[in-house]
């Protein structure tokens, strides 16, 4: 399914006059630094970049791969950056940077080249918001693509769930703008199926209201795990689909072993902490960040990293969770792991709603969400076997099934959907994009 990538390099010098956005070949001054991802784990060996300055641009693209039998791998930031570009073009989006937010309408529209940060700040003076996840560095575009588990997925579903259109240029280098009534078998495979059926110039979503928001995190130091798992379940297990509380565990070498709760409540701080009470009750925080937010300032609550930095994370669908997980997740050694997130999810993900995406509905109650520094080859193997000795470890409990942003490198989108949605997905793909000029991190057809 993928195009031929081995095309003449040297004819790659016919893209600088086919398009007008700035054109990186290999030997070009800049050009490593800008086929590097925000993964540095991951090796790009492109055969050129390409910076688009608009929608058209990106057309002439795709038409130039399509004639000289490349492929086209879209990128906004590299956070999902995954192994397979060799050879490809690596197509730049960060000059598609418009965002209009239309209050009346409660709607966005962003170009593909805009992250989170953006969309929140400008949402924020309405007292709206999207449905962003933990890093507000990442792309609007691959986020949503990728289905989007977001702070508020409990509340109002995947960040796909709320896309009305897309603007795309299809594998033919045509525009067309996306929508249920345009192209109802395209919008369903957009909304979390991947970036695999059509190159993104524009998306257009719902914003939700925020009139208010509290979040933040604490930790204790590990030895508290139990306690602190405990208030958890608890809270968990009453929790509106407005609160979405994270349970995690902290193994950077050098800093002291903790154990850590992460929430967001779309709602008073007086509500929040009467439903976060039993975090009270345990002793030795050393730290409280809890406090009324603005919505722009959502990634506060983890603070994840921004710069660009190598590394792997994974992700594994809970069935449950009972004592003996919680034992293996917060007591046996996880090195290499920097750390692992238990991420409370079900409310409107949960719910079966007509009209969903590929993204589809997600029935287990919790994400084991985990992460590492990579720092060679050896590690990211290391760090591939301890998140597979603990998906093992956790017995039934843990589904074999993963959302699409926890794919890891060579997976496919079978650890992540059902067979028919597979199937679909590939049909369209086969329809759409039959000589294989797009490509995704994560292809549909292997
Ligand atoms: C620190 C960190 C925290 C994260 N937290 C969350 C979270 O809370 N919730 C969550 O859901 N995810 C989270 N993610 C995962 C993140 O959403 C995915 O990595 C996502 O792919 C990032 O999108 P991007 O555009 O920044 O990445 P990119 O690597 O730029 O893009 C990823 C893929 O999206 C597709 N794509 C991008 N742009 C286009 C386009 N214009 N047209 C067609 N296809 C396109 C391509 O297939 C591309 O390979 C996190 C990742 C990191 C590193």
């Amino acid at each position: 399914m993928r195009a031929d990538t081995g095309a003449d390099k040297g004819a790659d010098s016919a893209l600088r006059t086919a398009v007008s956005g700035r054109v990186l070949l290999p030997g070009d001054a800049g050009f490593a630094a800008a086929a590097r991802p925000w993964n540095l784990a991951v090796e790009q060996p492109v055969a050129a970049v390409v910076e688009a300055t608009d929608a058209d641009d990106v057309a002439a693209v795709v038409r130039y791969a399509r004639r000289t039998g490349r492929a086209v791998a879209a990128q906004t930031t590299g956070h999902g950056a995954a192994p397979g570009t060799d050879g490809a073009i690596l197509l730049r989006t960060r000059r598609l940077d418009a965002v209009e937010v239309r209050p009346e309408l409660r709607l966005a529209r962003v170009g593909a080249g805009v992250t989170w940060d953006r969309v929140l700040a400008a949402a924020a003076p309405y007292r709206l918001t999207g449905l962003a996840g933990s890093s507000p560095v990442v792309g609007v575009a691959g986020y949503t693509l990728s289905g989007g588990l977001s702070w508020y997925g409990r509340a109002h579903g995947w960040a796909a769930d709320a896309v009305t259109a897309f603007e795309v240029v299809d594998a033919d280098g045509g525009r067309a703008r996306v929508t249920a009534e345009t192209d109802p078998e395209l919008f369903w495979a957009l909304r979390g199926g991947g970036g695999d059926f059509a190159i993104v110039t524009a998306l257009e979503f719902e914003l939700v209201p925020a009139p208010d928001l509290y979040g933040g995190s604490m930790a204790w130091p590990l030895d508290r795990a139990d306690e602190v798992a405990a208030a958890y379940l608890e809270i968990t297990a009453q929790a509106p689909p407005a609160l979405s509380a994270w349970l995690g565990r902290v193994n950077i070498p050098g800093v002291p072993p903790a154990v850590t709760v992460s929430v967001a409540f779309l709602g008073t701080a007086e509500e929040a902490r009467d439903l976060l009470k039993p975090l009270d009750a345990i002793p030795g925080a050393v730290e409280d960040t809890r406090r009324p937010l603005d919505p722009a300032e959502l990634g506060a609550i983890t603070g994840d990293p921004v710069d660009p930095m190598p590394s792997a994370t994974g992700g594994e669908l809970l069935a449950g969770l009972d004592e003996a997980a919680l034992r293996v997740l917060l007591h046996e050694p996880i090195d290499p792991l920097a750390g692992l997130q238990l991420r409370h999810l079900g409310g409107a993900l949960a719910e079966e709603r007509p009209g969903r995406g590929a993204c589809g509905t997600l029935a287990e109650p919790y994400l084991l969400y985990t992460y590492g520094a990579v720092a060679g080859p050896e590690q990211a193997a290391a760090i591939r076997e301890r998140q597979r000795s603990l998906a093992a470890a956790l017995g039934d409990l843990a589904t074999g099934r993963r959302p699409y942003i926890c794919l890891g490198a060579g997976e496919t989108v079978a650890h992540t959907f059902p067979a028919a949605t597979v199937d679909r997905l590939r049909r369209i793909k086969r329809e759409r994009d039959p000589h294989g000029v797009i490509l995704a991190n994560h292809p549909v057809a292997h």
